[in-house]
């Protein structure tokens, strides 16, 4: 099959688990995937590391990345910046690695228009009830944060039928099996194997005309 990696994309609203289910296909998988690290002019919260969970920049720094074109995609949410890099993401997918972009729906659709192989997975949690249960039981954010998440989930919903796949985190473990699964079925899709089946034909053509 193909050797360049998949591009994927995957959201889903604040609280739907999604990192945790990324963190756990990296482990499972570690030579299948790669994670890009984005920036934010977010605070960091207790326990993320610079480099690890974000590139944690100041609003100028990252006016100076927009300007010097040094991101995918990049978009506004809950007053703070997010923004995909640009060099990480085209090396691991030269290199044959699937990577992963956990972005919000306005990136989503960025990338997608500028990128159209890409593939867009949206999570999400069994219900809304269930949603706002694990935001309030994180207790990372305060009261106001935490509506103005559960708002924009509202916003975001309106949106999930631009994405290509639906998947429910109820179980981490199935969930996490699914995901893998979408993202490697994708290597088997035409599109993705022209230069493959160019070779099979030629081949085949020399075959003919030998016999
Ligand atoms: P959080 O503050 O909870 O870490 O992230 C808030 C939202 O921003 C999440 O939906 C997350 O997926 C999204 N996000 C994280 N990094 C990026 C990025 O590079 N670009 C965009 N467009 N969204 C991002």
């Amino acid at each position: 099959m193909n050797k360049k990696g998949v591009l994927v994309v995957v959201s889903g609203f604040s609280g739907a688990g999604k990192g945790t289910i990324m963190k756990q296909l990296l482990k499972e998988h570690p030579d299948t995937y790669g994670l890009s690290i984005s920036a934010t002019t977010r605070v960091p919260r207790p326990g993320e590391v610079h480099g690890r969970e974000y590139f944690f920049v100041s609003r100028e720094e990252f006016e100076q990345m927009i300007d010097k074109d040094e991101l995918i995609e990049y978009a506004q949410y809950v007053g703070n910046y997010y923004g995909t890099p640009r060099n990480y993401v085209f090396s691991q997918l030269e290199q044959g690695k699937d990577v992963i972009l956990e972005i919000e729906i306005q990136g989503a659709r960025k990338v997608k228009e500028n990128m159209p192989d890409a593939v867009l997975l949206f999570v999400s949690p069994p219900s809304a009830a269930e949603l706002k249960r694990r935001l309030v039981e994180r207790g990372t954010e305060r009261e106001a944060v935490i509506a103005s998440r559960l708002s924009r989930a509202w916003q975001e919903a309106q949106g999930v039928e631009d994405y290509d796949y639906f998947v429910i985190n109820d179980d981490l473990e199935e969930c996490v099996q699914k995901v893998h699964s979408i993202i490697q079925h994708e290597h088997a899709r035409t599109m993705r194997n022209h230069a493959l089946i160019e070779n099979i034909k030629a081949e085949l053509k020399s075959f003919a005309e030998g016999e």
